[in-house]
């Protein structure tokens, strides 16, 4: 552990890091929800006879949809979709993955919760999803932990993943932290390049079918199997993370 935090500081030119927040994805991080985004994504394109590779929208997770349906679009019949094939094509998508959608919590989120609560530092959403009703949803499943000040959703955000801009807005409406005063957890390889870019110490979790080296390979600083092996982990990276300096 202590390699991984050094070679984070030395890449990025810090001496130490002064944690402040923990900026947390959602789908696949908080809520099991992306086998049902699969699915209803590969319903929704099998419907348009646009082909889709398997674990596309794994793959493509973080995205925002828009540029999603366009690069099937292109990939398929060499054109962006009209705005009324996206509108269209959306709420297909949106309309099926509340039907395949069970709601579920990630194993064990509530124990991250609970630990970076403990450790007195400021959790932060940044997903790129624009489902109606989030905030109340989330509000309903952890009570009081996210308000609408410390979320950044696809309404904010212009750029989106895997661009940086969502991470340095989650830095942003954390108290213009600096990127040595968070760190990211993360499932998705596009929610990964973000946050790597945005220069955040970012921990992957690989809690969906891609392999490892995907995450890896994406700028992951450290790799976990699951929200629990997580858990275990937290309270010696903290430990290290307030210790170390270079
Ligand atoms: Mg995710």
């Amino acid at each position: 552990m202590t390699e991984v935090i050094t070679k984070y500081l030395q890449r990025n030119k810090f001496k130490n890091l002064d944690l402040k927040a923990v900026l947390f994805d959602m789908d696949g991080v908080i809520y099991d929800s992306m086998p049902a985004h699969e699915k209803s994504w590969q319903q929704t394109m099998q419907e348009w006879s646009l082909k889709a590779e398997p674990n596309e929208f794994f793959y493509q997770e973080g995205r925002p949809a828009i540029y999603t349906t366009n690069l099937l679009f292109q990939r398929n019949l060499k054109r962006d979709a009209s705005d009324k094939e996206l509108e269209e094509l959306y709420k297909r998508k949106t309309e099926l993955f509340f039907k395949y959608d069970t709601g579920a919590l990630i194993s064990g989120i509530e124990g991250t919760i609970e630990i970076v609560k403990e450790r007195g530092l400021i959790p932060i959403l940044v997903t790129g999803s624009g489902q109606p009703g989030l905030w109340e949803r989330l509000n309903g499943d952890l009570p009081g932990i996210f308000t609408p000040e410390t979320m950044i959703t696809a309404f904010e955000v212009e750029i989106g993943k895997p661009h940086p801009e969502p991470y340095l807005m989650g830095l942003q409406k954390a108290g213009n932290l600096k990127p040595n005063q968070a760190l990211v957890i993360e499932n998705a390889p596009l929610g990964v390049e973000s946050a790597h870019k945005a220069n955040i110490f970012t921990i992957a979790v690989n809690t969906g079918p891609l392999i490892d080296q995907v995450l890896i390979d994406s700028g992951a600083d450290l790799l976990l199997d699951s929200i629990d092996d997580l858990n275990s982990a937290l309270p010696k990276l903290f430990e290290k993370m307030e210790t170390i300096r270079i």
